[in-house]
């Protein structure tokens, strides 16, 4: 197929290409052509310990260049490996998968790789080289790439992409990346806020009690979930000691719902969170869990309701 032909070609160029900047030869397992509707997804395998961005996109640049020299591509046969080692010393070739009759396709002055595929004659029928995606996988790095029309499509695609983000992010193309790690460190830094904020809120309730069980309850809303959670945690590590405590989702406006955590002291055998929160939450919840640590979602404008229900309950029967 033309398409692959191009593409493969490409594949070579690259691959020279690093090896020129790297100063090392490479070893490429395999390069994968796919092709469906939308997109072709060529994807060489590239047997390295390290690959970073920078060095792809020199190789990308040297490539581009190639493409518009209009390097041309030559193909020889050798009888063995051994004479066309001995006629290209910088012949590349995964040596264990080849016997017999070599084929030697040259890109010029460029890179030398045996090769049993089908190539174009000139770069120049490349016309564009794009890699798309570059990811580590076990101990070889995968490139993804498209050439010709796609690369184009591609690079108009991405280009559109970032100027959404950026236009997003409130950002433009030279602070983009400072406003992103910006926008997350301040997001990180609410959150820790958030949790020191739920934290304070949560040790604020005062226990109701029997004289026998000591019970945390309470709705609230907007806390960090991974407070309520800890505090449940904390406190059921004290004998006789149970929680029962919804976070209601801020940002749910219509039909909001809360997040409850029913929870006991391990020794109390004798209740089972597990049964009391189906018995009392009916069709207002789902959820569950272990028989003394539950958590369930409630309807927000129930969540009081079952709270004071889990608490009757509990003060009534123990
Ligand atoms: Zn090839």
């Amino acid at each position: 197929v033309e398409e692959e032909k191009v593409a493969h070609t490409a594949e070579h160029a690259f691959i020279g290409a690093l090896q020129k900047i790297l100063g090392q030869t490479l070893k490429v397992r395999k390069v994968e052509h796919k092709k469906n509707s939308n997109n072709d997804n060529n994807t060489a395998f590239i047997a390295i310990p390290k690959l970073d961005i920078d060095t792809v996109i020199r190789a990308e640049h040297m490539v581009n260049a190639l493409i518009s020299e209009g390097r041309e591509v030559t193909v020889r046969t050798y009888a063995s490996l051994e004479d066309a080692k001995r006629d290209n010393p910088i012949l590349r070739a995964n040596d264990e998968r080849i016997s017999g009759e070599v084929r030697v396709v040259e890109i010029a002055n460029h890179d030398v790789t045996a090769c049993v595929r089908e190539h174009v004659q000139n770069l120049k029928e490349c016309e564009f080289f794009l890699v798309t995606r570059l990811s580590k996988s076990g101990g070889e790095y995968e490139v993804d790439f498209a050439v010709g029309r796609r690369a184009k499509d591609t690079a108009i695609s991405l280009s559109a992409k970032l100027m959404a983000v950026c236009s997003e992010l409130g950002a433009n193309l030279n602070t983009v990346e400072n406003t992103a790690k910006k926008v997350k460190r301040e997001g990180e830094s609410s959150f820790k806020r958030l949790k020191v904020l739920s934290r304070e809120k949560l040790q604020s309730i005062a226990p109701v009690t029997n004289g026998v069980v000591k019970l945390y309850r309470g709705v609230f809303s907007g806390l960090a979930d991974e407070a309520l959670q800890e505090f449940a945690g904390e406190m059921i590590a004290e004998p006789n000691t149970v929680v029962a405590v919804v976070n209601i989702y801020a940002d749910a406006e219509e039909d909001s719902t809360g997040r409850l955590i029913f929870a006991r002291n391990e020794t109390m055998k004798n209740l089972d969170c597990n049964k009391t929160f189906r018995e009392v939450v009916g069709v207002d919840g789902k959820g569950g869990g272990r028989p003394h640590f539950v958590i369930g979602i409630v309807k927000g404008e129930k969540a009081k309701e079952i709270v004071d229900k889990i608490s009757d309950n509990i003060l009534r029967s123990t």
